[in-house]
């Protein structure tokens, strides 16, 4: 795994560096609203740790970081309303999942019927 890139976009988000369009912050977390939303409610949940990916977060982050990070991703779902109509939260680690800013980061989906789970590849 690439060693974590302290310039990567999150990071200087993180550092108030970047706007963003914030959503809450935790002690442990940050969630902003996606920059380019694919679904009517996309918002972005990041540990403040320096975590590449999913692999590299569930590996090292503490227990603590861990919990702080899960309950920061169900108080962003309640705060969007989203809990009883529901959402897809899900995590891309790494190039056959399209990771594109290296790091952790879990997107949450709502707002409308998502359909089920991932579309088959394109031919
Ligand atoms: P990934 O493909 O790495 O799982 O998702 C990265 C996400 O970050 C994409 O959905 C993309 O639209 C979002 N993103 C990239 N740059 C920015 C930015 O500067 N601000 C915000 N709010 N989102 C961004």
């Amino acid at each position: 795994m690439a060693a974590y890139d302290e310039n990567n976009i999150f990071a200087k988000i993180l550092r108030g560096e970047i706007p963003c369009k914030k959503l809450l912050e935790t002690e442990q977390a940050l969630a902003f609203h996606d920059i380019a939303p694919q679904a009517p409610v996309h918002v972005l949940v990041i540990p403040k740790g320096a975590y590449v990916s999913s692999a590299d977060f569930f590996a090292r982050a503490g227990d603590a970081e861990i919990a702080g990070f899960c309950r920061a991703v169900a108080q962003a779902a309640e705060q969007l309303g989203v809990v009883e109509s529901g959402y897809r939260i899900l995590a891309n680690h790494g190039p056959d999942a399209h990771q594109e800013v290296p790091h952790f980061h879990v997107h949450l989906f709502a707002g409308r019927d998502l359909g089920r789970m991932i579309k088959p590849p394109e031919k």
